[in-house]
Parts: C-alpha cells; sequence; structure tokens
C-alpha cells in the first residue's frame, strides 16, 4: 500500500488547494458579483469600466467559472444582450474600442475555449451572456423535414421540450439539459447512437453531432461592404456553413434552425451484471460473454460508465420501443437517475478524504461510486424506463459530481468497434496498475465509453449540404469504409497528483495506437486533450500538428483545417471572437511560415494578444497589421504600461 505523500509535496499542496476549491465551489452556480449597476463602480482594484460602452445593454462584473472549477476568474465584464441587435451593438464596440466578445452559455464546458484561464476584469474582454434573453423557439411542422428554430441562448431540456410537444425528437444529444444549444453547437454535442442491424435511418434524422442537424445559422459576421459587423443568414448549402457547423466560439450565432424527425418511444435497461472483461473483449479473444458491439448490433445505442477498480461497468442499452414493455417502468420527464446527480454521504466523504491527500482510498472510492448506483438503480427503479426519447436521453443534472475529463473520437469501420474498444480498456487496465505499483491514482472517476454515426452531410436533407469541417465525426475522405466513431472520456477530481502524466501517457498512446487504415483520433472540443505536464491543451504537438492533420490528412485543401480557420477568419477578420487560446489553436494563416508554423515572433499577434494595444486603425481590413506601425504601437503599448 502507498504511504501518504509528505506533507511538503507541492504537488500535493496545489491538489489540496485546487480540490478544496473545487470542492467548496462543486455545487454553487456561478454567481454575479456586482449585478446590473456595476458601471457606476469606478472598477478599483485595477478593473476599469470598458470604455465607450453603448447605453441600454447590461453590463457587470461576474465571476466565470467553467464546469471543473478548472478556469476560475473572480471577476470579468459580462454583458447580457437582449435581443441579436445587441449582440451587433456589442461587436460594432468591441471593434472599435479593441475589445473581444465571447459569448457564454452555461460555462459547462471543460476545455479554455471561452476565456483564457487568466482573464481578469482588467482584460479587454466582454462575456456575453445568452442565456437570459436568447431563449425564443418556435417549431414548424409543415416543413418537410420539420424544423425547429430557436435563439442559441435556449436551454438543450426547452430546446428538446419544444420538438416533443411538437411530436419531434432527436436521435441521440449531449446528456445534460442544461446547456445551451449555442454551447452545443460550437463544440459539436453529441449523444452514442448507431443504426441497430436491421434498422432503417428516419427521416430528419442523424447518428452523428446536433450540429449535423443543422439548415441555417444567423451569425454576427464582418460586412465588408458596410465596414461593420452586422446580422447574416446562412444556408447548410453555403459555402460558410462548413465553419459554421462547428466552430469553437469563433463566431457569435443568434440563432439556429434545425431539422428534426418524428418522436420516438425508447426504453432504456441499466445492467451491472456484465463483466467489463466480456464486454471490452478483444474480437477472437474466446470469450463467450455478451461484447459491447452484440449491444450495439441488437440496440444501436449504448454507454458504458465502468468506475476504477471494479468489474462491471453501469451499462445502458436504449432500444426503440414504440409500446410499453411489462417490465418497463414508464417515465414522463427526464434526469431518472437522481442518484448519480447527487452524492451519497459515504462517497462524499470518500471525495474529501482523496482530496486531502488519501489517494488510496481511490479502489473504495471505485466501489462506492458502483455500489451508489446498484442502490439508486434499485431504490428508484430505474433498471428498465420506458418513455419519449427526451425523457430517456437527457439524465445529467449540474448537481453531479464536478470532475474534469479527457475526450477523444476515435473513427473506425463499425466491425473494428470492438477492437478499439477493446485496445481502449486493455490499456486502461495497464495503466491502472502501472499507476498503483508506483503508488498514484491518477484516474479516480468513471471510464464513459459511447458509439456514434459519423456527420453525413447527406443526413440533413438541404441539397449541398455542406460538411462540418470540424466536427470530430466528420467523414474521412480517405477513409470511406470508417463509418462509426468511439468516444473515449476518463474523469477524475480536478486536480489529482499524477492525472496529467497519466492523460498525457494515455493521449500519446491513442494517437500512436490508432493509425493507418485502422482508425483515426480527433479530440473532444468540449473536453481535455493537448496534455503535458502543465496540463491539458498545452502540447505544442498536438494542438499544433495533431488536431490539423486529423482535419487535413487525405482532405481536399479547400476543405480541410486551414480552409475552416480562413473562412472562420473571413466572417470575422478582426478575431473579436477569440481567445488567446483559439489563436494559437487556430492561427492566421497570415501568421503560418511554409511548414505551416507560427513564427515565434510574430509581433502584431502579440501585441494584439497583450491587451489590444492596437485599435482598429491599426489593422488592415483583413485584420494584419503594416510593419510600419509595429514601432508606433510598442511605443502606445510601453506608454500604457
Ligand atoms: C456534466 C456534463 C456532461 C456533458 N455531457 C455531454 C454529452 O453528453 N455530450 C456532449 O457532446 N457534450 C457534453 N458535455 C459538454 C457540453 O456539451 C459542452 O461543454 C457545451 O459547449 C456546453 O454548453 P454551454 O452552454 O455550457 O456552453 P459554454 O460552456 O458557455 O460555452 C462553450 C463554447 O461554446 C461557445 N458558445 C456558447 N454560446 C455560443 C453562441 N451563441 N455562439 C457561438 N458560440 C457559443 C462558447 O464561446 C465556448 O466556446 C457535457 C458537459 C458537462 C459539464
Amino acid at each position: 500500500m502507498a504511504s501518504n505523500p509528505p506533507s511538503h509535496d507541492p504537488s500535493r499542496r496545489s491538489f489540496i488547494r485546487t480540490s478544496a476549491l473545487v470542492c467548496a465551489s462543486v455545487w454553487l452556480p456561478v454567481f454575479r458579483v456586482l449585478p446590473g449597476t456595476a458601471m457606476a463602480d469606478t472598477g478599483g482594484g485595477g478593473c476599469p469600466e470598458p470604455p465607450n460602452f453603448p447605453t441600454g445593454i447590461a453590463v457587470f462584473k461576474q465571476a466565470y467559472r467553467n464546469w471543473s472549477g478548472e478556469i476560475s476568474i473572480d471577476a470579468i465584464w459580462t454583458a447580457t444582450a437582449a435581443t441579436p441587435q445587441d449582440v451587433v451593438t456589442l461587436a460594432n464596440w468591441a471593434h472599435a474600442n479593441g475589445w473581444r466578445i465571447r459569448p457564454r452559455g452555461m460555462a459547462h464546458n471543460w476545455s479554455p475555449i471561452t476565456v483564457d484561464p487568466d482573464a481578469t476584469c482588467a482584460s479587454p474582454t466582454l462575456l456575453v451572456d445568452t442565456t437570459t434573453n436568447l431563449t425564443a423557439v418556435s417549431v414548424d411542422t409543415a416543413a418537410s423535414p420539420p424544423t425547429v428554430t430557436a435563439q442559441t441562448g435556449i436551454s438543450m431540456e426547452a430546446f428538446h421540450s419544444a420538438l416533443q410537444a411538437a411530436g419531434l425528437g432527436v436521435t441521440n444529444c449531449p446528456a445534460p439539459g442544461d446547456l445551451t444549444l449555442g454551447g452545443v453547437l460550437a463544440i459539436d454535442g453529441h449523444g452514442t447512437s448507431v443504426p441497430a442491424v436491421g434498422e432503417l435511418p428516419m427521416p430528419g434524422h442523424t447518428y452523428g453531432t446536433i450540429s449535423n442537424l443543422l439548415r441555417a445559422v444567423t451569425a454576427v459576421v464582418w460586412d465588408s461592404d458596410t465596414q461593420a459587423y452586422v446580422l447574416r443568414t446562412f444556408q447548410r448549402s453555403d459555402p460558410e456553413m462548413a465553419a459554421l457547423c462547428v466552430h469553437l466560439g469563433r463566431a457569435f450565432l443568434v440563432e439556429a434552425t434545425l431539422q428534426a424527425g418524428a418522436n420516438t418511444r425508447l426504453r432504456c435497461e441499466s445492467f451491472r451484471t456484465y463483466s467489463a472483461a466480456d464486454l471490452f473483449a478483444a474480437p477472437g479473444s474466446g470469450s463467450t460473454g455478451k461484447t459491447f458491439s452484440d449491444f450495439l448490433d441488437e440496440s444501436g445505442r449504448v454507454e458504458t460508465i465502468l468506475f476504477p477498480f471494479t468489474d462491471n461497468p453501469w451499462l445502458k442499452v436504449w432500444t426503440i420501443t414504440p409500446e410499453p414493455p411489462l417490465e418497463s417502468r414508464e417515465v414522463s420527464s427526464p434526469f431518472n437517475y437522481p442518484f448519480s446527480d447527487s452524492i451519497p454521504l459515504e462517497v462524499s466523504q470518500l471525495v474529501a478524504a482523496i482530496t486531502t491527500g488519501a489517494v488510496w482510498l481511490t479502489p473504495a472510492f471505485g466501489a462506492a461510486q458502483a455500489l451508489a448506483v446498484d442502490a439508486g438503480l434499485t431504490a428508484n427503479q430505474a433498471r428498465d424506463l420506458w418513455g419519449w426519447s427526451k425523457d430517456l436521453l437527457l439524465y445529467i443534472r449540474p448537481t453531479t459530481l464536478r470532475v474534469t475529463a479527457n475526450g477523444y473520437a476515435v473513427s473506425c469501420r463499425r466491425a473494428d468497434v470492438q477492437r478499439v474498444i477493446s485496445e481502449f480498456h486493455a490499456k486502461y487496465i495497464q495503466l491502472q496498475q502501472t499507476y498503483r505499483d508506483r503508488g498514484n491514482y491518477p484516474m479516480n472517476s468513471a471510464v464513459e465509453i459511447r458509439v456514434c454515426g459519423l456527420d453525413h452531410p447527406e443526413d440533413c436533407l438541404v441539397p449541398g449540404a455542406q460538411v462540418p469541417l470540424l466536427s470530430a465525426l466528420r467523414p474521412w475522405p480517405q477513409h470511406p469504409a470508417w463509418d462509426t466513431a468511439v468516444w473515449f472520456d476518463i474523469l477524475s477530481i480536478p486536480g489529482t497528483p499524477t492525472a496529467n502524466e497519466y492523460y498525457t501517457e494515455l493521449e500519446e498512446w491513442i494517437y500512436a495506437n490508432y493509425v493507418g487504415d485502422y482508425a483515426g483520433v480527433r479530440v473532444e472540443w468540449s473536453k481535455g486533450w493537448a496534455y503535458t505536464a502543465a496540463g491539458g491543451h498545452t502540447s505544442d504537438e498536438t494542438l499544433g500538428v495533431r488536431i490539423p492533420a486529423s482535419f487535413s490528412v487525405g482532405m481536399a485543401a479547400d476543405a480541410d483545417f486551414r480552409a475552416a480557420v480562413d473562412m472562420l477568419d473571413r466572417l470575422d477578420p478582426f478575431r473579436i471572437f477569440s481567445t488567446r487560446f483559439l489563436d494559437r489553436l487556430m492561427p492566421r494563416s497570415a501568421d503560418l511560415n511554409a511548414d505551416g508554423i507560427v513564427e515565434s515572433g510574430d509581433l502584431s499577434n502579440l501585441l494584439l494578444d497583450w491587451g489590444s494595444p492596437a485599435g482598429p486603425a491599426d489593422l488592415n481590413t483583413d485584420g494584419s497589421v503594416n510593419g510600419g506601425d509595429i514601432g508606433e504601437m510598442l511605443l502606445r503599448w510601453g506608454e500604457r504600461a
């Protein structure tokens, strides 16, 4: 058994600090520090007010905290857009004043794509809350296929409810209800679904992401004729939609029209009796139990949640079932696993012990989480549920344990899904043991596995529909046989010692293992990736090489990663809808040298990143800076500093 780490261990200290912070904030909603009246505040403490702020738009300082608390900003200027036109006004204000605008939904994201973690209220960055007012929704059942048009701040629960009321639904979707449509579209939100054997696709549905249902969006974009940001509506067949379907927050969508299909009744069965050894067995290994692929073939919709150091995952299987089975309990609302949305006392005691250094309790924590599921499934009669799709597909509430997560999508042939999963599971078990042998327990929460079809644009019934260029489920032209993607997420309490080392090692293995004609890797934008010892989203190789390659190799030059970035730059040449991190992940073409690498001495970008000393007058229409202006800008920056 590992000994308790010495108290002077800095990694342990930071773990305790982080965990204390996370645990203390676990259940609290993000709070508003200075409501509405903050414009009267002089902004003491180094928080200058946004200059020349448009009248009539509410602005205040508010805390920002992402899901896991790993990005935690005490106060940052935030505005509430009452109408889409307010977003236009804010965009033009930002452009004129050297600020950046960040659309903010529920902040239930992990990757740093909303705001840079070191932002403060002194940063020239304005968050724009969409959730308060941009929530209108209407359904057109007369259209063929039927469509739903919604403003992007609507919650997914309200979005699905509107569909259900009109007899419509989707095949898969993210599990929480408290995400915004805008947030989900930005990162190719998804659930789990492939066609069961013999299942015919239903018109209006997709087995891919929610983004692949898009038929049109209205976004705030730069108009070179009027030299201003304006609202513009794009149809799915317009070239720009290739970049707007999934854009990571490099655009601001105010409204979206999605297609939908007939709603379905689903049965969701939960099992705790199938072993990981059987479910994740290697093909040809001689295992006689039912495998993950067997369940996929039968029902098409499968998820496993495996807690560390336990033998049997929580297996969920959804089956299209028009009539209520005798054994099922009928449900008429979502979130039917309340036990996974709150933590029993014994489990929270283990969390407290682990976060204060008793990492060797991780196996007990894994077992306790599994036991809590068993007890909860029984107490809530939740092992076999039946109802409308929304009520079975939404099942996570914001009170669930706030863990961090990595995320990858591995594309492959449907026939290789079992191999992909078995190799991942074998690696997981090997790493678990290797780290345990060293007295380390980097992963203390679940491994989640789901499987989707790809984002075939034909699913969207608009002739000439664009492929979502930046979707993790975008088809691979060089590998037409790849029709499926397996999503892997491993969860752990934020700040767990050796987690970064573990995530880095696993990421190296994933990119090395799923290669060639067999399989290909893309990151799950909303989660953790690009790991180094310094944490997620820090690896130059993954950010600068692997990610662009996964959207470029074998793809046409006018439809690759760079093409998507260039399109987004044309729509927002001044990059007012960006962050330093997004600039690094998606550099401008002008900043790339012949090798496609960003020059480290790119002064103009550096200057813009350092608090925008440049005003719009310093920028050319394409957002670049003339060399001759740089000396002048440096001088001004020096004066300000
Ligand atoms: C517990 C939990 C479970 C989850 N489960 C799933 C799941 O099952 N499947 C899945 O796919 N994802 C899942 N996610 C991830 C989630 O879908 C994404 O993180 C999503 O982006 C969060 O939406 P949000 O409204 O909180 O967006 P935010 O976190 O506020 O923003 C995320 C990104 O979207 C951008 N954005 C927000 N609104 C707009 C807009 N109007 N226009 C343009 N850009 C915008 C932001 O700028 C930012 O870049 C889960 C997250 C959590 C916390």
